[in-house]
């Protein structure tokens, strides 16, 4: 990850564990300048944050040792844009069946979540989904262990759905300037999701908060 990048949007990726670097090289194909998010202090000046796919009961415990939840939470709640694909949904969503009784979630979009949806890591799969808002073929979505959507409030667009064992279920979505993928858009070439985010970032100036 870079330094310098005049002219490019700030877009923290959370560092915390997970898949980070490939995440790094979407945003920066895209034109952005991505910086690790590591500690409170990297938030400061970012008009957008991932927060990648990994495991959600890891990223949690993380988080709150990292001090991070609390400025991170303020952000969301001022605007700061989110992706957060597969783990990083989990962490967004108001309500997560099949987590850690301990496990937090930021509840930043009004989505119940059922996590490891499809069964074990054996169980992973790719399928070709269209996604609302990327023209041009079907992505070709890769599903690790993936959570599915299992509810989706009024305020929630519908961007993507497939159909599972369970029925038809969401597997993108927005919700204001939040963006939630199930499957994990980085680990192709296409850039279609990254590019819809960062694109779709409205503000020229980043969120700042004071960082104590
Ligand atoms: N199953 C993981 C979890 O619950 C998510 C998997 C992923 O991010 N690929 O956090």
């Amino acid at each position: 990850m870079g330094e310098g990048g005049a002219g490019r949007l700030r877009i923290g990726v959370l560092a915390l564990q997970g898949d980070v670097a490939a995440h790094a090289t979407a945003l920066a194909e895209v034109g952005a300048l991505p910086v690790p998010v590591r500690r409170p202090a990297d938030l400061g000046d970012l008009a957008g944050l991932v927060i990648p796919g990994g495991e959600s009961t890891t990223l949690s415990l993380l988080l709150s040792s990292s001090g991070i939840v609390e400025p991170l939470d303020a952000l969301i709640a001022a605007g700061l844009p989110v992706l957060g694909t597969c783990a990083g949904l989990i962490l967004l969503a108001r309500e997560v069946v099949d987590g850690r009784p301990d496990q937090r979630s930021f509840g930043a979009m009004d989505i119940v979540v059922r996590r490891n949806a499809f069964g074990r890591q054996v169980s992973s799969f790719e399928s070709d989904v269209v996604v609302a808002g990327c023209p041009g073929p079907p992505v070709r979505a890769v599903f690790i262990r993936a959570p599915v959507i299992e509810e989706a409030g009024p305020a929630v667009e519908v961007l993507a759905e497939i159909d599972t064992p369970m029925g038809c279920r969401a597997v993108a979505c927005r919700q204001g300037a939040i963006t939630v993928t199930a499957f994990h858009p980085e680990l192709t070439t296409d850039r279609r999701i990254h590019e819809m985010f960062v694109s779709g970032i409205k503000t020229p100036h980043p969120h700042k908060i004071a960082i104590r």
